[in-house]
Parts: structure tokens; sequence; C-alpha cells
């Protein structure tokens, strides 16, 4: 599979990946579910959030997926605005190691390495700059706090 191209087909991804990805009507902060049977994985997600969150989404249900359908045939995830809180107060220790997983795991899916390397190396990068991370986000289709976050902990800059 090429992943060339920017941003990242999440969905196609998904598909490719044998996964049926399905809009969802949820109630309260549900972001998405992975339900897998025999086998099969359905992602739902929520259609009323934002198009990036709705791509991190699926990503991270693909992750789930991808790492951890041995463990699991149902995963739930609620309110990814603490994504990359450290302290997920009420989830176990386990929990959150998966959760971190399949967050990593998005996070590198919807922003490669090698694309990411390039797009900063064609500017003079500033992850101080606001502007800057808003661009990278656009162009990646991801938000400006899983942008930033990617290029801390990317190694990829050289301070
Ligand atoms: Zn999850």
């Amino acid at each position: 599979m090429k992943l060339n191209t920017l941003p990242v087909k999440i969905e196609d991804v998904a598909k490719k990946t044998g996964l049926t990805v399905s809009p969802f009507d949820f109630e309260d902060d549900i972001s998405g579910v992975l339900v897998i049977q025999d086998g099969k994985g359905v992602i739902g997600y929520n259609q009323s959030e934002s198009r990036v969150r709705r791509r991190f989404t699926i990503a991270h249900e693909l992750g789930h997926f991808v790492l951890h359908r041995e463990l699991s045939s149902m995963f739930m995830d609620k309110g990814f605005s603490a994504i990359f809180r450290s302290a997920n107060s009420g989830l176990s220790e386990e929990t959150q190691i998966l959760e971190r997983e399949a967050n990593t795991f998005a996070a590198y899916i919807l922003m490669p390495d090698r694309l990411l390397k390039e797009a900063i190396d064609n500017i003079d990068f500033d992850l101080g700059s606001e502007d800057e991370i808003k661009n990278l986000a656009k162009i990646f289709d991801v938000s400006s706090q899983a942008m930033y976050y990617r290029i801390l902990n990317s190694g990829l800059l050289k301070f």
C-alpha cells in the first residue's frame, strides 16, 4: 500500500485492511468503537465530530484492530481530547497502555515519518510557531494538537 500522498486516506487504508467503516449517531462523548466478530472488524465513528477528529478516531480504531484484536472483541473510545494526557484517570493501567499504543499507531499512520520529515525539511521549521504547526496540520489533515505532539515526539527536530 502506498502512503505517498497527503493527507493519508485513512478510511481507504482501514477498508483495504478489511474493515468496515461507518458513521454513527453516538450519544454523549463516544468518539468511536471497534467491534470484531469472526475476525472481521467494524469501525464506527461519531459523525458529529470534526473531520480531523473523525480521521484520528478511524486511525485509532484501526490501531486497535491491527495491534489488539486478539485481546478483546470490542473497543469503545470516549473523549480523545485527552489523547495525549498522560494521566487517564479511571482507566486501568493495561487499558491506558492499549490506548497509548492505538494513539501512537494513529499518529504514525496519519503523519508518517518520511512524509513528515520531508515537510519539515522543506521549511525552516520552528516548533514554537503556531502558524507552522497549523499549516502542517492542514497538510496532513490532523489537529494542531496532534501535529504538535507528533513532531515533539518524533526525534525529527534538531536542537
Ligand atoms: Zn482506544
